[in-house]
């Protein structure tokens, strides 16, 4: 099964803490206004004559945008705005003022809950990206379900004449099955910075969200089965696939299907036995609960697989990466380099192997401290690094050596990028903490080849290059000396570039 490709957790932690400029100052507020308006309003829209509506989309909506949008939940503004969109929907369709009222304060109850609980986890949780990230909102959402129904339980016997118990079971099982179908949808989606159109093609948009076909379809057909059956008996029907999802697909995917799955069935058994009035409370309540608990399975467990994949993502980036400089470790570029020279032998295409070690370095260390020296080599890494091209790869040996492989190079190329990568570090001015920035350079042997050895002969192409930096080292420091290996002759001397060794202070 093909891992689908994960951004780094710390990507999402930035996204969710950092304000956007679009939900700063006034904006903010009048934004969670419009936006609350607009969900009430369609949630209104939903509503049975003088009851609760089958999906009251607009609390998971705000709790998702304060969630989102941490800076908003502390801004008083923001909530007066949100208490604005509910009453103004409610006006515009008519209620009355004590309804409107009474609701709001429950609307607003539920989204305060629930945004005071998840706000005290960490970014990666409220991202759902974090093991345990759905049971922790199953918690936070199941709380926030308690108190709004608290606070609105009173409305049925005072405005509906209705009993407090099923007032109250309404205003719960509502408030449950919205916000834990809408709001994982909510955390999970990604940061817009930019609006990219090609994710309105159904295919691009499926590929991006990780989609294969096979549990889609198993979806698509169980819930198919599900309609065909019908009845509250039917929920369990589609279980299977929507599993099936959750291992397969990125968790924003399943989320997604979970929520449409859910509503499409919510939609089905309602229109076929019950409304959500009163009369109906104990089937509402039931299939509400129920279609809450079938949606909990595929959501613990996709995201339990994602952060379970997003941690051996990070364990294999540690592992193929040198803690200190970022470049690839000795055996991650062992890897790569052998996979190159695979297929250049192959073609019989030429390759060039640079082994670099800066001069001088423990003089560094010993002058000026083993963090001044951390510090030279992790902007040698950079600016080294940013020399070179996506295929060649740069790892660092141990100490401060360093190994570049360049495939498909001429003799001429390779000189010239060596001899580039030379320059740069030479005319680099380190920059240390409290201290004159530093010259540092570096010397290079290099060892090419016209026709590229065997994958398993990389062990002597590097020790030609290491013999050619003896040879740079012997004759003056920083300087490129070339050899072509496997061949007596070392390379035209016109090729090897001399230059006064400098020091390193
Ligand atoms: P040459 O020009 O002949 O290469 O001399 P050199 O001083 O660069 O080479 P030498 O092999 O004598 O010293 C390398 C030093 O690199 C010794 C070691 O303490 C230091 N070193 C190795 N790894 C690290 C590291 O991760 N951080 C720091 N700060 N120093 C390191
Ligand atoms: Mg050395
Ligand atoms: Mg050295």
């Amino acid at each position: 099964m093909p891992t689908p490709h994960l951004p780094p957790s710390h990507t999402a932690a930035q996204d969710c803490d950092t304000p956007e400029p679009a939900w700063s100052g006034w904006r903010g507020p009048a934004l969670v206004a419009l936006i609350v308006f607009s969900f009430a309003l369609l949630g209104i829209l939903s509503r049975p004559l003088n009851f609760t509506s089958a999906l009251w989309p607009a609390n998971p909506v705000l709790a998702g945008l304060m969630l989102r949008h941490p800076h908003l939940a502390s801004s008083p503004l923001a909530w007066v705005g949100a208490g604005i969109g509910f009453v103004t929907a409610d006006m515009f369709t008519g209620s009355q003022w004590l309804s409107t009222l009474w609701f709001t304060a429950a609307n607003l109850v539920s989204s305060a809950v629930c945004c005071m609980i998840l706000l005290h986890t960490d970014a990666a949780t409220r991202r759902m990206q974090s093991q345990h990230s759905v049971l922790i909102l199953f918690v936070a959402v199941l709380a926030a379900a308690c108190a709004s129904a608290l606070v609105a339980g009173g409305t049925g016997p005072v405005l509906f004449q209705a009993d407090l118990w099923v007032s109250l079971s309404m205003w719960f099982s509502g408030e449950l099955q919205s916000n834990m179908l809408i709001l994982p949808v909510l955390l999970a989606l990604p940061r817009c910075r930019a609006f990219d159109l090609s994710v309105c093609i159904p295919a691009r948009a499926l590929r991006r969200l990780g989609v294969q076909a096979a549990p889609l379809a198993a979806v698509i057909a169980s819930t198919a089965a599900a309609l065909e059956v019908g009845g509250a008996d039917s929920l369990p029907v589609v279980i299977p696939a929507l599993l099936w999802c959750a291992i397969s697909y990125r968790f924003l995917s399943t989320a997604i299907l979970c929520l449409v799955v859910c509503l499409i069935l919510t939609a089905e058994i309602a229109m076929g036995s019950f409304q959500f009035t009163p009369q109906f409370w104990s089937s509402a309540l039931s299939l509400r609960v129920g279609i809450t608990l079938l949606a909990l399975g595929p959501l613990a467990m996709a995201c339990n697989r994602q952060a379970h994949q997003r941690a051996m993502a990070q364990l294999d980036h540690t592992i193929r990466h040198d803690f200190l400089t970022g470049l690839l470790s000795r055996n991650a570029f062992f890897q790569q380099a052998q996979q190159h020279m695979e297929g250049l032998s192959a073609r019989q295409a030429p390759v060039a192997m640079l082994v670099l070690d800066l001069d001088h370095f423990k003089h560094i260390n010993d002058s000026l401290g083993h963090a001044a020296g951390d510090a030279v080599l992790r902007q040698f890494a950079r600016i080294t690094q940013a020399c070179l091209g996506p295929n060649e790869p740069m790892g660092r040996l141990g100490g401060e050596e360093f190994l570049v492989l360049l495939p498909h190079v001429s003799q001429i190329q390779a000189q010239a990028a060596a001899q580039r990568l030379c320059h740069v570090v030479r005319t680099h001015r380190f920059a240390l903490q409290s201290q004159q920035p530093l010259r540092v350079t570096v010397s290079i042997g290099l060892a090419y080849c016209h026709r590229s050895p065997a994958a398993n002969a990389i062990d002597a192409l590097i020790h030609s290059a290491d013999l050619q930096l003896y040879q740079a080292k012997q004759s003056g420091r920083d300087r490129v000396v070339a050899g072509l290996h496997g061949e007596a002759d070392a390379m035209p001397s016109h090729l090897e570039h001399r230059r006064h060794a400098t020091s390193p202070r």
